[in-house]
């Protein structure tokens, strides 16, 4: 069990709303505690909300024990199709968003070497070298910059918590105001993309290939760390690769606070946490005890932290 998991989230939406009377029971259970795969209680929950969408008010419950079980098994069924419903939302606007993002950048650079090649009459490999090593670059720039404005900018400076602080608790919808981060950095990436298209240099595919490099860093942050880590949408085998475990472990480890924030950064959390003392010890535990409980894809039928 990761120190994570063991935090309850509290009860929130409709059902909160409905079950006023019943506010009070909603600590009987954890609300940690997975819900149950039965397809009826899930019909049942669908059933519920339609309810109370439709302003039906729902049949005055018993007070006695089963009565009181069976309504959190539908509350947290309730939770288990919404966050299913958020979750679907979510995945179609990441693959719109990866699918429009990856067709132009293959388009773009595909155009800016065609018109070399067909003006120049040769290939320009020192360019395409030049962008192709600014591309790497890029991805470990924006590692390092992640690494920083996570620390300083997002979590120490009040305004930038006001927005990140939504990705430290539970999301309330599809989205969370810190995805606004993800779409500041695109603003950067374009500006480079753009230049870098019109500019037939070397400095124009310097330009180019940075702007490549943030929006691929951009790419591999969504699926690793909305996907991978905070179970956005399903993200197949990928986490079943060790390196891949030990990122979303330490990600973890910077929810929970644990060494005070640490890791900031992604893709090189694990190099972070090396640096601290015990603190890769401790990495290595918790990725044992997740092996046990079945590996990352069993974590998509428990509640995000
Ligand atoms: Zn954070
Ligand atoms: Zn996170
Ligand atoms: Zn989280």
């Amino acid at each position: 069990m990761l120190a994570t998991r063991s935090i309850a989230l509290p009860a929130r939406g409709p059902v909160a709303v409905a079950c006023k009377p019943r506010s009070s029971l909603r600590h009987v259970k954890p609300l940690n505690v997975a819900a149950p795969e039965k397809a009826e209680v899930v019909i049942a929950a669908m059933e519920l909300e339609e309810r109370i969408s439709a302003h039906v008010p729902e049949s005055q419950p018993s007070t006695s024990q089963p009565a009181v079980a069976s309504q959190l098994d539908i509350e947290a069924a309730e939770r288990k199709a919404r966050r299913q419903r958020e979750q679907s939302t979510y995945k179609y606007a990441a693959i719109a968003a990866t699918a429009g993002v990856t067709g132009i950048a293959v388009l773009t650079t595909w155009l800016r070497f065609y018109w070399h090649l067909r003006d120049d009459g040769v290939m320009p490999w020192g360019e395409l070298a030049a962008t192709l090593s600014l591309v790497a670059g890029g991805v470990f720039a924006m590692e390092m910059w992640a690494r920083w404005a996570h620390k300083v900018l997002w979590h120490d400076f009040e305004p930038g918590w006001a927005l990140h602080k939504s990705h430290h608790m539970p999301r309330t919808g599809p989205f969370e105001a810190n995805d606004i981060y993800a779409i500041m950095n695109a603003v950067p990436a374009m500006a480079l993309c753009l230049y870098g298209f019109i500019t037939p240099n070397i400095v124009g595919g310097l330009c180019f290939g940075a702007g490549l490099g943030i929006t691929l860093f951009g790419i591999m942050y969504m699926f690793v760390h909305d996907g991978l880590v905070h179970r956005r949408f399903p993200t197949g085998p990928v986490g079943d690769l060790p390196y891949m475990k030990r990122i979303a472990v330490a990600h973890q480890l910077h929810h929970s606070g644990k060494y005070g924030g640490a890791p900031w950064g992604m893709f090189l959390g694990v190099q972070e946490l090396d640096a601290i003392p015990g603190a890769r010890e401790d990495l290595e535990r918790l990725v044992e005890n997740l092996d046990a409980q079945g590996g990352l894809a069993a974590l998509e039928r428990k509640p995000r932290t």
